[in-house]
């Protein structure tokens, strides 16, 4: 019984730490990194209240030393997996019905858990399992995802809230139930804040949900499961399965008690799921929610009047930051011919001074990509590139998979602005530009619009405040999230929804409101205090 409308804390954006040499954060890192890399960890499948090992196991080798093993993981057969709903499915009634301030307090303990005890271990992880350096592993494990935790807790209370009018006579209520049936999470390898939102932020508001991660991110699910359970997350709510990918969604999706996706990887996948939903629609119990959020072609676009250092700044973060393996990453920028000398320098004396190497290092900037499909994908662009006469390797184009998936960051020109790498998401420290006439300013907006099936960032470097409306207006269904003078990644929980439309997804704002009201079928209670005795209207006279 509810016995006072509760107050979550004030949700706050998680402050970065630096890892500054000497610092306190470098030091436990470290520590936890050089004991993690020789620990040899044994991940399960975690199902119901059960740690399962298959014995069918995959090693966890880092991208940037891919003969090193760090562990093995538990692949899943499909009795597993059926297990997996019949234990989500058991356990739903008694979640659904737990009070929204005792689901908020787990989530508010894992998102403190992060934040001290183990901040530095699932940095590590990150470090490790998916080639971060220490910035990208502390923006994205520790902070993104305890804003993610802490946010949506303080929205979950603002759609609470949100209630109907009434009057002295009626009183109209809104409950938001949970789906009717599970969620199914499938989460890509490049943010471990994202790993562990999709599957969260269904779980918060009084879903079940079996949990597929991605092959590449097994190392820091294993943490995301750990601080969960510590947190006090029941048995059976959140079930995570390893394994192929088809075999595990097909016997998702034959579930009559399917009711949501929670999506976030390529957009032929998410297209697919989306199809394979489709031809079920006949078997399911209830419409499923479908949420996914997808690739990216994401552009900068510099004006003559750009400040040239600012522009170069964005750039080159925007695209190599953690080896451009950001959905939001810049992998298309259009320069001015007046800004091209002056911006090819800086950016070339920038990209050069990019130490490559192990996370470990702290002066390295760039690491590995995460393995070998994403490295051969690379390289064959690249190499596509050095070969045709509609561009050129200007920076970089070097690669080597000896020891770990390196690939320089490289910068491609093109003279053709619908070049294969102006169009298509390569996921990889690959960056291609054009260059327009400055008098074609306004032309080459359109052509940005026109370029590309996606619609995920895009940024703008300008000061002339005309140019910038202009470009806010032609580009609006070009970018989900629009930059004015910043780079087109980075984007914070509470400050900036994150998603895209087009072919990146269906924009449903990761890291707000938007998204959680997906995970919710509101059912609407009318109760009247007197009600009517007599069937006759006044209309109907005597
Ligand atoms: P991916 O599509 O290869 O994999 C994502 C997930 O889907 C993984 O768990 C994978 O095992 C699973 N999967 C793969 N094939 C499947 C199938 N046939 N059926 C069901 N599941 C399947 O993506 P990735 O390489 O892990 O991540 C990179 C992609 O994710 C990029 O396209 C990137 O733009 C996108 N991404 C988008 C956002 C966003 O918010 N828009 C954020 C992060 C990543």
């Amino acid at each position: 019984m509810l016995k006072g409308f509760f107050n979550v804390p004030k949700a706050v954006n998680e402050p970065v730490k630096n890892y500054a040499p000497n610092s306190p954060e470098k030091a436990a890192v470290l520590a936890a990194y050089k004991k993690m890399w020789n620990e040899k960890i044994d991940v399960p499948l975690y199902i119901g209240n059960e740690e399962i090992r298959t014995g069918n196991t995959r090693n966890i080798t880092p991208p940037h030393d891919h003969k090193h093993i760090v562990g093995t993981y538990h692949l899943a057969e499909k009795s597993h997996i059926e297990k997996a709903i019949s234990n989500a499915l058991a356990s739903k009634t008694a979640w659904a019905n737990m009070a929204w301030e005792q689901r908020a307090a787990i989530f508010l303990k894992a998102a403190e858990l992060i934040a001290g005890p183990y901040r530095a271990r699932i940095n590590a992880a990150t470090m490790i399992g998916q080639s971060k350096n220490i910035h990208q592993a502390e923006i994205d494990a520790s902070c993104e995802l305890i804003d993610f935790l802490r946010f949506n807790v303080e929205f979950m209370t603002q759609i609470y809230n949100d209630q109907p009018n009434s009057d002295s006579s009626i009183w109209n209520r809104l409950e938001y139930r949970p789906l009717e049936g599970f969620v199914y999470a499938i989460t890509p390898f490049n943010f471990t804040a994202i790993a562990a939102n999709l599957p969260a932020s269904a779980a918060m508001m009084g879903n079940v949900v079996v949990w597929k991660p991605s092959d590449s991110q097994v190392f820091s699910a294993k943490i995301i499961m750990d601080i969960f359970k510590e947190a006090g997350l029941p048995e059976g709510v959140i079930n995570v399965v390893f394994g192929d990918a088809l075999m595990v969604t097909e016997t998702v999706l034959a579930s009559r008690d399917f009711a949501g996706l929670h999506f976030t990887g390529s957009t032929h996948v998410f297209k697919d799921l989306w199809a394979k939903i489709g031809t079920n629609i006949h078997n399911y119990k209830t419409y499923p929610r479908i949420v996914g959020e997808t690739g990216g072609k994401d552009f900068v676009m510099v004006h003559p009047s750009a400040n040239v250092k600012q522009a170069v700044t964005g750039i080159v973060r925007g695209a190599f930051e953690f080896q451009g393996q950001k959905c939001s990453a810049a992998s298309r920028a259009y320069i001015p011919q007046s800004l091209w000398p002056a911006i090819k320098e800086q950016m070339t004396t920038d990209i050069q001074s990019m130490k490559m190497g192990s996370p470990e290092d702290f002066g390295n900037f760039i690491t590995a990509v995460i393995h070998e499909g994403s490295f051969d994908k690379l390289v064959s662009h690249i190499e596509q590139a050095k070969k045709d006469v509609d561009a050129e390797i200007i920076i970089g184009g070097n690669y080597d998979k000896s020891v770990g998936y390196f690939v320089e960051p490289t910068v491609i020109l093109t003279t053709n602005p619908k070049y294969a790498t102006m169009e298509t998401e390569l996921f990889g420290p690959v960056l291609t530009i054009y260059i327009y006439e400055d008098a074609k300013w306004s032309e080459t907006l359109e052509l940005i619009d026109q370029t590309s099936d996606y619609a995920l960032t895009g940024a703008i470097f300008s000061r002339d405040r005309y140019a910038i409306e202009e470009a806010t207006v032609k580009l609006q269904n070009a970018a989900g999230n629009f930059y004015i003078n910043d780079k087109c990644t980075g984007a914070v929980v509470g400050q900036q929804p994150f998603g895209g439309a087009r072919a990146s997804g269906t924009n449903d704002k990761a890291g707000s409101a938007m998204n959680l009201l997906r995970w919710v079928s509101p059912r609407t209670i009318k109760e009247v205090f007197v009600s009517p005795e007599n069937y006759r209207y006044p209309f109907l006279g005597e």
